[in-house]
């Protein structure tokens, strides 16, 4: 207001001041105003054009001050009479509410959409690497582009308008759009007509209702993303079953103990003052089940997981710092073959694709980690020896834990996975009975004699795995150096046929490939 007031106080003092003097008799107007000044004033009344362009000025400097006037006005209005919520990128509200517009029915024909690619795996298939298999699809999400858009919730009115800060000015080279990137995040904005505020409250809290349903049960595997500061990427998928990782005896139940009584611990942290976090190193051939086992532990303690990839283009220590510390809460923090980055950093080789992560950065951002609810960090390594004692020692890595070949005790229980209760396809008896049978009496077997012939057959098939499984881990041994991926492989291989498998042993072994 106090704008206006200036402004058209100082609009109506020059216009009173012109029209003074213009009203002025002839000798008053020559007395105030200086010979030179009279003479411009009589050459511009005198001539047509430059009259025409005075009224032109007046007139134009009366548009600008109304047409300034009613766009101030219009958004204080508008700002007066509408409530409004505002979610930042990189914030959960963010994706929660982009999802609940995504899946609503805009009114107006939206001709620019922004597309996401969401992965929700459904399959039951224990594999977390089938992920990437041919058949399976993401799931397409269009959200409105940039700009305001309408839709109707529950009868209301709801504008949603996208903005995203303009790119930095002149921004050219990598430390530039890294810079960009990290200061302008996309706004959503959802806003209605009213003065209740409530009402778009509730659709932010079902945003985030309907979010967790979906995630009910899931694991969610989130990534980090070329010059993301956030962690944009995330796929759901039904959780691995924690007993379909096979690890040397006893090591999964001792790792499951120690990261539950981790997550129990938060007071005992705080009374003492001790940082609460906890670091795992996971470290052995590949192949072994590292990543196999953090994915089913996430998906047993109804975690999620962060993979941080330390190799990705673009990424640089403070990112990565930012990256850490924040992570969705409740999150396993995966830093996979931690070796490999720093050893091509060592290479000299750092600057392709733009990576800039360094041993220091990832020792900083690991000690500001705080962690939320009980986040872990783990890492994998296949080289140990190749990795800083900087970065395992205790603080930073807990505990170490080697994934080594498969031994006789993985051998079994691989086997008996694949191939325990799985038998063959059923030579199909009740049909080959009706038809070539001519005894009343034996034409129809009962659903109960069908039943424990069928359980009979399972005993016997069972009974005969059990047998291979235990001569299995007697013709394999763990001096082979057999990974349990390359059981994996062997077992697929020959899977509709157990009863021969174990003819096919020396000749696995004689092709085994070590990494
Ligand atoms: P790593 O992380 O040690 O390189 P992965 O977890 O990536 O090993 O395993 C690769 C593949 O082998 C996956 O398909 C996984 O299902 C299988 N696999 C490896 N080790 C195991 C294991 N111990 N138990 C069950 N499956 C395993």
């Amino acid at each position: 207001m106090d704008w206006v007031a200036s402004k058209t106080g100082t609009l109506l003092n020059s216009t009173v001041q012109v029209l003074d003097q213009v009203v002025q008799s002839g000798s008053r107007f020559e007395a105030t105003l200086s010979p030179a000044a009279m003479k411009i004033i009589k050459g511009v009344m005198g001539n047509d054009v430059l009259s025409a362009g005075f009224f032109l000025m007046i007139i134009g400097s009366f548009y600008t001050f109304f047409k300034d006037l009613f766009v101030r006005y219009y958004y204080e209005i508008q700002s007066w009479f509408y409530v409004s919520v505002e979610v930042q990128e990189g914030d959960d509200t963010y994706k929660w509410l982009s999802e609940w517009v995504a899946e609503r029915p805009l009114t107006k024909s939206v001709r620019h959409l922004t597309v996401k690619a969401v992965w929700d795996e459904d399959s039951d298939n224990d594999d977390y690497y089938s992920n990437n298999s041919k058949d399976e699809r993401p799931r397409l999400l269009f959200m409105p582009g940039m700009g305001s858009h309408v839709l109707y919730h529950k009868g209301y009115k709801i504008n949603v308008s996208r903005d995203r800060p303009d790119q930095a000015a002149g921004a050219d080279g990598e430390q530039s759009r890294i810079l960009a990137s990290i200061q302008k995040k996309q706004c959503l904005t959802i806003s209605t007509f009213g003065w209740d505020i409530s009402r778009l409250k509730t659709i932010v809290q079902d945003a985030m209702e309907e979010s967790y349903k979906k995630k009910e049960g899931k694991t969610t595997i989130y990534t980090s993303q070329p010059y993301d500061n956030y962690w944009s990427g995330s796929s759901t998928r039904s959780p691995r079953a924690f007993h379909s990782v096979i690890l040397a005896e006893g090591l999964k139940e001792e790792l499951l103990e120690d990261i539950t009584t981790f997550r129990n611990s938060s007071q005992w942290y705080h009374d003492r003052g001790v940082p609460y976090r906890r670091g795992y190193l996971l470290h052995g051939p590949p192949g072994t089940g590292k990543t196999s086992f953090i994915v089913a532990l996430a998906g047993h303690l109804n975690m999620s997981v962060c993979i941080v990839n330390l190799g990705i283009s673009g990424l640089n220590d403070q990112q990565l710092d930012r990256l850490l510390n924040n992570a969705p809460r409740n999150s396993i923090l995966l830093m996979e073959d931690v070796d490999a980055a720093l050893v091509k950093r060592k290479a000299g080789k750092s600057q392709e694709g733009g990576n800039n992560v360094t041993l220091s950065g990832i020792l900083n951002a690991l000690d500001g980690i705080t962690a939320q609810e009980g986040s872990v960090v783990f890492m994998t390594t296949n080289h140990i020896r190749k990795l800083a004692p900087a970065l395992i020692r205790p603080g930073r890595c807990d505990r170490k834990m080697l994934f080594d070949y498969a031994d006789k005790h993985q051998i079994e229980g691989m086997f008996l996975k694949f191939f325990l209760s799985r038998p063959p396809a059923a030579p199909k008896p009740v049909r080959k009975l009706l038809t070539t049978s001519t005894s009343a009496s034996t034409a129809t077997p009962t659903l109960l004699e069908q039943d424990s012939k069928e359980q009979g057959r399972k005993d016997t098939y069972d009974a005969m795995i059990k047998r291979t499984a235990a001569k299995m881990a007697e013709a394999i041994t763990f001096k082979d150096t057999v990974t349990t991926a390359q059981l994996q492989g062997f077992f697929m291989l020959h899977r509709d046929d157990p009863e021969n498998i174990l003819d096919e042993v020396p000749g696995f072994l004689a092709e085994l490939i070590h990494e």
